[in-house]
This record gives C-alpha cells, sequence and structure tokens, in this order.
C-alpha cells in the first residue's frame, strides 16, 4: 500500500507525470523545449483565467514571493501586506529585507482578511504603491475572499499593485486574475498541480509591467524583464528544471481536459467532506467553516494529545502523513492537504486511520 501523503505540498502525483519525469534530457535552447514551454505557458494562462503574461521560473514558491517584490517595489517604497497567518509574515518579511516600507494588517489567526479593513487601511494612507495578499493561508487552512478584497482595493485605489500569494489555491481554487484584475498572481508546481517540487508560475500585468520598468530593487536570477525576453524565443533565461517543464506539460493536459468548473467542484467536494468527516470524529475545525479552506483542513489538536505524537503514529502505523502546525500553530493543530491528485477514498481512509490512531495518543471524545 502507499503512502497517504495528506500534506499540503509536495501533493502526490499521477503515473504518467511521474513516467515524465525519467526522459532524457533535451536542449533547453532547442526547438523541443520551445514547443513545451509554449504550450505550458498557454495551458496555465487558461488556468490562471488571464491574458497578462505567464512566467514559469525555476524555483520554490518563496522565490516567485520574492520575484514579486524585487520586480515591483523599489527600497522605501510603501506597501501594505495582508496577513493571515505564516505565508503573509513571509510576504512582510521578504518585503523588508528589501527595503521596501511595509505596514501589516494582521488578522487573527484562523480568520480571514476582513476586506472592509483593508479598504480602510487604503483610505487612512494614500503612499502605499502596493498591496501584497495571501489567497488560501496554508497554515490555518483559511481561503481569503479575494475577489471581495480586490474590489475593496479597487474601489479605494484603482491603479495601486495588487500582488497575490496563490500558491495553494490557483489551479484547485476559483481565481480569475483578469475578472479579479490582479497585477502579480504566483504558485507553485508541487501544490495543486500535481507536479512535483521545482517550478513557480507568475502572471504579470500591463500595470506590473510599468512598474517593473522604474523599479530600482536589485535583481539577477528573478529579473521578469530577461524572463519575458527569453519566453518570446521559447526558452528561460537560465537553465530550467527541465524534467519538471516535462512533468508539468502532462499535468496540465490532464488539468484541462478536466476543466476548472469540475476541479473547483472537486476540491469544493472533497474540503466539504474533510470537515464533516473531522467533526464526526468528535475534532474541532481552527477555521470558521465560512472562510475553511477547500485545499487544506487545520484540525485543532483536542486537550491532553501530543499533536507530534498522533502525527508519527499515524505515519509509522497508518500509512497516513499529515502536517503539523506551522510557527505559533506547532502543536496546536494539524493539517490535511487535500490539493491536486486526491480522491474521496484518499480522505476516508485518512479519517479511518485517524478514528484509529487519535485513542491511541489519549483522545476520548465528549459525546455529542
Ligand atoms: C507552500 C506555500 C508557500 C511556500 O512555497 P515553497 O515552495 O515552500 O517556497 C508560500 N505560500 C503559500 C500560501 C504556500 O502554501
Amino acid at each position: 500500500m502507499s503512502v497517504n501523503l495528506r500534506i499540503p505540498g509536495p501533493t502526490p502525483c499521477p503515473d504518467d507525470v511521474l513516467q515524465a519525469m525519467s526522459r532524457q534530457m533535451i536542449n533547453h535552447r532547442g526547438p523541443e523545449f520551445a514547443e513545451i514551454v509554449g504550450r505550458i505557458t498557454d495551458g496555465l494562462k487558461t488556468l490562471f483565467e488571464t491574458k497578462n503574461d505567464v512566467l514559469t521560473l525555476t524555483s520554490a514558491g518563496t522565490g516567485a514571493m520574492e520575484s514579486a517584490v524585487v520586480n515591483t517595489l523599489s527600497p522605501g517604497d510603501r506597501a501594505l501586506v495582508v496577513s493571515i497567518g505564516v505565508f503573509g509574515n513571509r510576504f512582510a518579511d521578504i518585503c523588508r529585507t528589501y527595503g521596501v516600507n511595509v505596514d501589516t494588517l494582521d488578522f487573527e489567526q484562523g480568520t480571514a482578511a476582513d476586506p472592509e479593513r483593508v479598504a480602510e487601511a487604503l483610505k487612512a494612507d494614500a503612499t502605499y504603491k502596493a498591496v501584497l495578499v495571501t489567497h488560501n493561508e496554508t497554515s490555518t487552512g483559511v481561503t481569503n475572499d479575494l475577489g471581495a478584497i480586490a474590489k475593496a482595493i479597487r474601489g479605494v485605489r484603482p491603479q495601486i499593485l495588487v500582488l497575490v500569494d496563490a500558491i495553494s489555491s490557483l489551479g484547485s481554487l476559483p481565481l480569475p486574475v483578469d475578472a479579479w484584475d490582479l497585477d502579480v498572481v504566483l504558485t507553485g508546481s508541487q501544490k495543486g498541480w500535481m507536479v512535483p517540487p521545482g517550478m513557480a508560475m507568475v502572471s504579470v500585468s500591463k500595470r506590473a509591467w510599468e512598474a517593473i520598468a522604474a523599479t530600482k530593487s536589485p535583481r539577477y536570477y528573478f529579473d521578469y524583464t530577461k524572463a519575458k525576453s527569453f519566453l518570446e524565443k521559447g526558452q528561460t533565461p537560465w537553465t530550467p528544471a527541465v524534467s519538471v517543464y516535462f512533468a508539468m506539460d502532462v499535468a496540465l493536459r490532464t488539468l484541462l481536459a478536466e476543466g476548472l468548473p469540475r476541479i473547483h467542484a472537486r476540491h469544493a467536494r472533497i474540503g466539504q467532506m474533510t470537515r464533516d468527516g473531522v467533526k464526526a470524529l468528535g475534532l474541532k475545525l481552527l477555521a470558521d467553516e465560512r472562510v475553511a479552506s477547500n485545499t487544506v483542513t487545520a484540525v485543532r489538536v483536542p486537550d491532553g494529545v501530543d499533536g507530534a505524537a498522533l502525527n508519527k503514529l499515524m505515519r509509522t502505523e497508518y500509512n497516513t502523513v499529515l502536517a503539523g502546525g506551522q510557527g505559533p500553530l506547532a502543536g496546536k493543530i494539524f493539517r490535511i492537504g487535500h490539493l491536486g491528485l486526491v480522491t474521496e477514498a484518499d480522505i476516508r481512509a485518512c479519517l479511518d486511520a485517524l478514528r484509529l490512531a487519535l485513542p491511541r495518543v489519549g483522545f476520548a471524545p465528549v459525546a455529542a
């Protein structure tokens, strides 16, 4: 029996995607690679629902976050970071690293950002050049209402840059980049895309390109202008993770055949099934259900239970790998990933394993 890898990335990959990874190398400056990168770029535009440029970078997701900052913001620029957890805080840290003058608008862990408060923060200070926001906060299992946030932002500052970390949502949850008028939207291959780690994908709007031309932050590897000019020749500026491009090419074929409506419905169904199942075991969710994520579920570790011991037992005796809590939530929650390649049977197996493991780490559910 294979391991039930239920973490929010890296996610399991289909067999044909794994087989694509074992292909012989090709010339990354030759016609075959140009065809592959062209097809990947077109497929991504469809799934991002955008006519903007889409760039692929050989990088972890965090590299794409850094790229968004260094390409659009200069030292001394003012930016507002809307944070509902660890990954929102990471966006703010990256900004500070590059001398961007950031204010953070923080919301309590397990809650979503309030669009009205984002609008108020923008009304209170007209100097912000950008708003940075996480679509799906993987550390707390919360999905922000990004459509409402974007609308609130545009209502106050129609031309401000909106930079979005969509690493654990794009390709799984609805995120129409052009309809919501988002400037830089980034994601990573190892989340809902069913591809091994190694590729980050970024959409860049016309408004963002205008900012990029004037940005003074130092950048070399992650220079969007170079990436765009090489993409026009069917290349990347530096040697790409060729095997990951092979894999993405195959995975996109599957995702495009399934189509966005069915992909979104599948994640919604499995997210609901996970939350219902967890509650039926007598456990409590971290997030309010109205904002709970359909790609990752954060579950409170019950009183008297050692979260690390639970995850260890699940891994060693029930073949199920769960994620722990990050930052301030370490030991307080565990997380179940359900994005990309995931079926009802995977979630049922995970819930069955939890039912058996929990009493062994001292959990006595209170009768409903
Ligand atoms: C996974 C994740 C990241 C970090 O991606 P890496 O590839 O580990 O750098 C950032 N933001 C969100 C929302 C994520 O889910």
